[in-house]
């Protein structure tokens, strides 16, 4: 199973000089085993797969299971931008989200309606389906992926892939605290406690893709906001026994040195916790075998 990063950053693009080594494009990950493609989120790294798809397939027919796991921009914003759902009738992508809020297909109509953008949504040519997903299971070719809420304002789906070379499972955009977190008065680490739904969803997974977009002193003046301190990430996965962790959605503002702070800080947490996690800063490009 390979896994690749096409868009790690959080909640806007940022094309900046100082953020382009672990990459400017939002929320994008692609699955692979043998010729299943699966897709987690349609951030503007959604385009940038969908080039290399048409690269790698040429006039072969594309097809791919791509999971949304809700609506803000920064997890949308490449759909209009993906060349695959334009290029031929053959082509087939089947959508699986939560319609609570609303659903993808009319989403996708309102993101593409005038004044917003200039071509219209019957240009796609590929063929389109669109499954309801709720928290439970769906077996699709030769894995199996559960779907859980997050805490998340509107709401947000996590994904655990589940097949026979190991377990994936992409968790963003998700406020891990139950509790403000306290800085440790006497210098020494203790596990914050996640929500034991959450945990077991996580359970031994060999990737985690988790939301670390905050720092601990940046997350005491946004709570609520439905992201996750870094350091709070590493306890989910040391607790939920996770090989290893992935710090995804990163934070705008952070800089490519910053971000290698943050992984230090890290670092040092698990180290504390004797525990064999390991970390690292998920970045555009990247790609992992699993
Ligand atoms: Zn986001
Ligand atoms: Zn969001």
């Amino acid at each position: 199973m390979r896994i690749k990063f096409w868009g790690v950053r959080g909640s806007t693009p940022t094309p900046q000089p100082e953020n382009l080594r672990y990459g400017g494009n939002t929320s994008c990950v692609e699955v692979r085993l043998g010729d299943s493609v699966f897709i987690f989120d349609c951030g503007t790294g959604f385009r940038s797969l969908g080039q290399q798809l048409r690269h790698e397939f040429n006039s072969r027919t594309v097809s791919a299971h791509i999971f949304v796991s809700h609506f803000h921009w920064d997890h949308i914003q490449g759909i209009p931008f993906f060349g695959p759902l334009y290029d031929k009738p053959e082509n087939r992508f089947i959508f699986h989200s939560s319609s609570r809020t609303r659903s993808l297909k009319r989403v996708m109509e309102e993101q593409m309606a005038s004044p917003y953008f200039p071509v219209d949504l019957n240009e796609m040519k590929a063929k389109r389906e669109f499954h309801e997903l709720d928290e439970g299971r769906v077996s699709l070719d030769d894995v199996t992926v559960q779907a859980a809420w997050l805490n998340h304002p509107q709401g947000c789906m996590g994904f655990r892939l589940e097949s026979k070379q190991g377990v994936v499972v992409y968790a963003t955009d998700n406020e891990v605290e139950l509790e403000p977190s306290r800085p440790e008065s006497d210098g020494q680490a203790k596990l914050r406690i996640a929500r034991p739904a959450l945990v077991k969803f996580v359970r031994n997974a060999d990737l985690l893709i988790a939301d670390g977009q905050y720092t601990d002193t940046e997350y005491t003046s946004k709570q609520g906001w439905g992201h996750t301190s870094c350091l709070t990430a590493v306890d989910l996965a040391v607790q939920a026994g996770a090989k290893h962790l992935a710090i995804f959605h990163h934070d705008p503002a952070h800089a490519d040195s910053f971000v290698d702070e943050i992984i230090e800080n890290c670092r040092r947490r698990i180290k504390s916790f004797d525990s064999e996690l390991i970390v690292f800063a998920a970045r555009e490009g990247m790609e992992l075998e699993v």
